[in-house]
């Protein structure tokens, strides 16, 4: 099976696509429907978070397992150390391996219930994502992505110190990283030209999600972690009653900020579904990352 990193080198920008594990059989339908209708535009791959809790993590397994079995497409999984034991984390991994995932992102987690409230490990578990990768990578030939922050994790104090852990991930194994949502394509590009400069060549991928409604904005600006561009808000509020025009101007948006990135060489634009597949086809249709027969 081909790795997220081999899927990466060809010379032509690629897309992946991200899902969430469905909560019953409804969401379980929608998520396939989606996935049906993105395999044949040949994403680079396809990953599907993890949540919090028990069912939702059976999920995740369940549906990887899935992907990886009845689909042409290449998993990736994530995997965090919230409330997990280093022995769970083992055994979850060791599910992966088993249904034939072998690229997963390894992230921390926030504290459930309150994204801001205090993080607590586990008492046998991991503190950082760092240890997580390592922890993959002692498990086997694992493709290891983690996450990066285009404007600083949350909790970082400032840009020097967050990109000094970004490059510990690295350097503990990581192949490449996925940034969280942003604005403008210039705020990933520093955050690319950060990690260049400390002397780290890994892929740095760029999140994107396509900003249909008004509610896809304030996802964005909640995950990005910083307020909107005033430009931007100028050009989708004063359509906050008119649907149809909202997201018209918000493919458009996005659409031009991919093509930034493009313009710039990144090798993938990693796009945020929601287990939906319309806007994804659109923006890559417009981008003409679809393979011609599809
Ligand atoms: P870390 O890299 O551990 O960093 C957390 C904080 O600690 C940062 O401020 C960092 O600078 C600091 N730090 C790191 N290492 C050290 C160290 N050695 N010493 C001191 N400080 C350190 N969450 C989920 O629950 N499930 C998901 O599936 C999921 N997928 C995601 C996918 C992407 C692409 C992104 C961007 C985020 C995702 N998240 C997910 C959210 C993520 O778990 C949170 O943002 C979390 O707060 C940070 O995770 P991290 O892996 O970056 O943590």
């Amino acid at each position: 099976m081909t790795s997220v990193i081999e899927r990466l080198q060809g010379d032509a920008p690629a897309f992946s696509i991200e899902f969430f594990p469905p909560r019953d059989e409804a969401d379980e339908a929608v998520l396939w429907k989606a996935v049906r209708e993105l395999e044949p535009l040949d994403p680079a791959y396809m990953s599907i978070t993890y949540g919090a809790g028990g069912s939702s993590r059976d999920g995740t397994i369940r549906s990887i397992a899935r992907v990886a079995t009845e689909t042409t497409l290449c998993p990736m999984a994530h995997l965090t150390a919230v409330n997990h034991s280093v022995s769970e984390l083992r055994n979850v991994i060791g599910w992966y391996a088993a249904v034939g995932v072998r690229n997963i992102l390894a992230v921390r987690g926030d504290p459930p219930g309150d994204v801001y409230g205090d993080w607590v490990p586990h008492p046998q578990g991991l503190k950082y994502a760092e240890e997580l990768v390592e922890l993959v990578r002692s498990l086997g030939d694992f493709c290891v992505g983690v996450s990066a922050f285009p404007y600083g994790h949350p909790r970082s104090p400032d840009l020097e110190t967050d990109t000094k852990y970004l490059v510990r991930k690295f350097r503990a194994g990581a192949d490449f990283a996925i940034a969280q949502l942003f604005f403008e394509a210039e705020d990933f590009l520093r955050l690319r030209d950060r990690v260049a400069a400390a002397g780290c060549d890994a892929p740095v991928l760029p999140g994107i999600m396509p900003l249909t409604t008004l509610r896809t904005l304030r996802t964005t600006i909640r995950l990005a972690g910083v307020p909107a561009p005033q430009r931007l808000l100028d050009r989708l509020e004063p359509l906050a009653d008119d649907p149809k025009a909202f997201r018209a101007a918000g493919i458009d948006v996005v659409t031009d900020l991919c093509e930034k990135l493009i313009a710039e060489g990144v090798p993938d634009l990693h796009f945020y579904t929601f287990n939906r597949s319309k806007a994804t086809r659109e923006v890559v249709g417009r981008l003409g990352l679809v393979p011609a027969r599809a």
